[in-house]
């Protein structure tokens, strides 16, 4: 069992990480607050799992439970589904002391957290995340929202949780494509800060792979340190915290391209740092040697990494049509050899475009 605290002043917290953390987490959360009414967020997929496990330690630890059971998916989070729950909260009787739970992916996370930020101006918030993605990357950082018709999470509030808990055994009734996905994000907490991390992956990929428990929860704990030490120094995203953004820019424009439907979040956001990598030797900042190690791991995991020669116009007007395009310039979070990052905001779109080519 590994713990990483996170430090933001009055707003720190533990993240717990480990196996079999479910049945403990009534009593953990005893030892930060007395008994109290918890509502437990969930999906109609994780609930059978993981539901009952976690209601019955509430309950022994003295907590007063409702459980919420949310149907899977994306298209959960919107502020009606978030009315439904402040709704729930109300007839439940929650008051400002009161805890919502969050167990499931980054949907029900991001959902529950949202309803939390905003719920009589903020109530504690705990996290059980049991997707890897959630677990390296949502669950640490307090961004929750919902989506609108226009964009994905255009309506959200920073809320810290007051706990998280991460049980590497839930991964095993994960889908395997679900799995990996969540895996790149991990793989880009290496590539950006840590290349020891990187070859924690590449030494252990087939125990990684197995979702042995020891590995995972020492892979997990780290690139939770990684992305926690980003957060600490730039809670707001106003600099640092847009190095996590690695392989996000040509990643986000393919999601958006194919209406989210052709690759799961992880899997675009592997092409894009593939494209990210070939920007980097393009300018001499990686080598091929670099680029190669990029394909390697991911391809290890059968992460996509080249995109149809169809997709490449579309993905140069994309990007430039997208948010961070300030002024027609791109800033784009680049690598300065393995595990150090540079953000560049002075690239020749001729050199995006080639890189971005030589990915098909
Ligand atoms: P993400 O964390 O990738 O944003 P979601 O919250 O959409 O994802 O979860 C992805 C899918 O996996 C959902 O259908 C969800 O119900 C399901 N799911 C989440 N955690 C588990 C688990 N531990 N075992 C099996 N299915 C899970
Ligand atoms: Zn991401």
């Amino acid at each position: 069992m590994k713990v990483v605290h996170i430090d933001l002043g009055d707003r720190s917290y533990d993240i717990k990480i480990g196996r079999d953390l479910l049945g403990t987490v009534g009593g953990d959360l005893a030892d930060l607050c007395g008994p109290r009414k918890v509502a437990l967020v969930t999906d109609e997929n994780v609930e059978p799992l993981y539901a009952p496990v976690v209601n019955d330690s509430l309950k022994a630890a003295g907590f007063e439970v409702t459980p919420i059971v949310l149907p899977p998916g994306e298209d959960q989070k919107t502020l009606d589904v978030a009315k439904t729950l402040y709704d729930r909260f109300i007839e439940f009787g929650m008051d400002r002391k009161s805890v919502a739970v969050a167990l499931g992916g980054g949907v029900i996370g991001d959902l529950a957290g949202f309803a939390a930020a905003t719920y009589m101006r903020g109530i504690p918030f705990v996290q059980i995340p049991t997707t890897l993605l959630a677990q390296v990357d949502s669950s640490v950082g307090g961004k929750t929202a919902v989506d609108h018709t226009r964009g994905k999470n255009l309506i959200g509030a920073f809320h810290q949780p007051i706990a998280v808990f991460i049980d590497a055994n839930v991964l095993r009734t994960l889908p395997t494509e679900e799995f990996r996905a969540g895996l790149v994000e991990l793989i880009k907490h290496g590539f950006i800060r840590d290349e020891e991390l990187l070859k924690f992956i590449e030494e252990n990929a087939d125990a990684v792979d197995a979702l042995d428990p020891d590995i995972m929860t020492k892979a997990i704990a780290r690139s939770v340190e990684i992305k926690a030490a980003v957060v600490e120094e730039d809670e707001k995203e106003h600099g640092l915290r847009a190095i996590l953004n690695y392989g996000h820019t040509v990643g986000h424009a393919i999601e958006s391209l194919t209406s989210y439907t052709k690759y799961r979040h992880g899997e675009a956001v592997a092409v894009g740092m593939m494209c990210a990598a070939r920007m980097g030797r393009v300018l001499g900042l990686l080598t091929d040697e670099d680029v190669a190690r990029h394909e390697r791991i991911l391809s290890r995991f059968d992460l996509p990494v080249r995109l149809s020669g169809e997709e490449i116009g579309l993905i140069m007007e994309q990007i430039y049509r997208d948010k961070k395009a300030v002024s027609g310039t791109l800033r784009l979070v680049l690598l300065d050899g393995i595990g150090k990052t540079v953000i560049r905001d002075d690239v020749p779109k001729e050199t995006i475009r080639q890189a971005i080519a030589e990915t098909s």
